[in-house]
């Protein structure tokens, strides 16, 4: 399969779609975005890289960093972590409140922020140094130790995060969280504000392929673990979008608002894609219609 011919034929047939959408702008460091960037890498399992455009400029992964807070999460507790959060899809938005009071303070799964910010309760309460621990585990699975927090887009978060203080308010409330809701909420925006390119994202997903157990950061995932990761990717890894993503693309993944989308063929190749401009939903427009064409033309999806 010629992976960079593909990618390269995909740019071309995207451009069209360039000037679609607006960059993420409810977190104002986020606003400062240039809309108008596109990267996109490949890796596949046999070690090859196929990359084009700006696929080592870093961005902000935003929700993409809640796979990586889940991974830990259920290396730490396995099985028992679904006691707190659900793994249902919500077809509510990421940021929504109307199911969480509904059901008595239990999200609906880790992808939506409600979800995101009970996992993040958790690795704050089983490890001594959180903060340190989920970037020395990213580090380890991208392969990189530069890749840090971002603290002027995790403060802008703070500052204007009103929604999310009132999850995380009602989250303690139901007594769903336990540490302090301050520390909780930082937390949670600092694994927000992390940074990497597309390159680095398809690196560290690749553990996510292989359906072998792995061990990184002396965080270990069994491959049965591995394969339910990727579940819940499938059904909740795109807000209420994941079916639209389903259907347009097969492949388990998942968006952040900072316009990144990774996914992954399972046993093939980990794919990251980049751009800032958002549909509605709060996926990249460009990044969903890369990926679509590249399930399209490689006639490989899950499906
Ligand atoms: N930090 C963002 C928020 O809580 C993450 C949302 C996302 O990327 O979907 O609003």
């Amino acid at each position: 399969m010629d992976y960079q011919k593909i990618l390269e034929d995909i740019y071309q047939e995207i451009l069209p779609f360039a000037s679609i959408g607006r960059q993420a702008d409810y977190i104002p460091a986020l606003a400062k975005t240039d809309p108008d960037q596109f990267g996109m890498c490949l890796k596949t399992v046999t070690g090859e890289t196929y990359e084009i455009m700006q696929s080592d400029t870093r961005f902000s992964i935003q929700s993409i960093a809640k796979v990586f807070a889940l991974a830990m999460g259920l290396s730490l507790k396995g099985e028992d972590l679904w006691k707190n959060v659900g793994k249902e899809p919500s077809g509510t938005a990421f940021n929504s409140m109307i199911q969480l009071e509904m059901e008595k303070g239990m999200p609906r799964n880790p992808f939506i922020n409600a979800g995101a910010i009970v996992i993040a309760d958790l690795l704050l309460s089983e490890l001594e140094d959180a903060e340190a621990g989920f970037l020395g585990f990213i580090r380890a699975l991208a392969g990189n130790d530069t890749i840090d927090y971002n603290m002027e887009v995790a403060i802008s978060e703070r500052e204007n995060g009103y929604l999310n203080a009132a999850i995380a308010n009602l989250l303690k409330y139901y007594g769903t969280i336990s540490n302090d809701i301050e520390k909780v909420l930082m937390f949670y925006f600092k694994m927000c504000s992390v940074e990497m390119s597309c390159r680095e994202l398809a690196n560290a997903f690749l553990a996510f392929t292989n359906h072998t157990s792995f061990e990184y950061a002396g965080y270990r995932l069994s491959s049965s673990r591995i394969k339910r990761l990727n579940a819940v990717m499938q059904t909740c890894g795109f807000y209420d979008e994941a079916g639209e993503f389903s259907y347009l693309v097969g492949l388990p993944g998942k968006s952040g608002v900072g316009g990144g989308i990774v996914a992954i063929h399972p046993l093939r190749y980990s794919v990251a894609v980049w751009s800032p401009r958002l549909n509605s939903k709060g996926n990249s427009v460009m990044g969903i219609k890369a990926l679509e064409l590249l399930t399209t033309y490689t006639q490989e999806s899950i499906f």
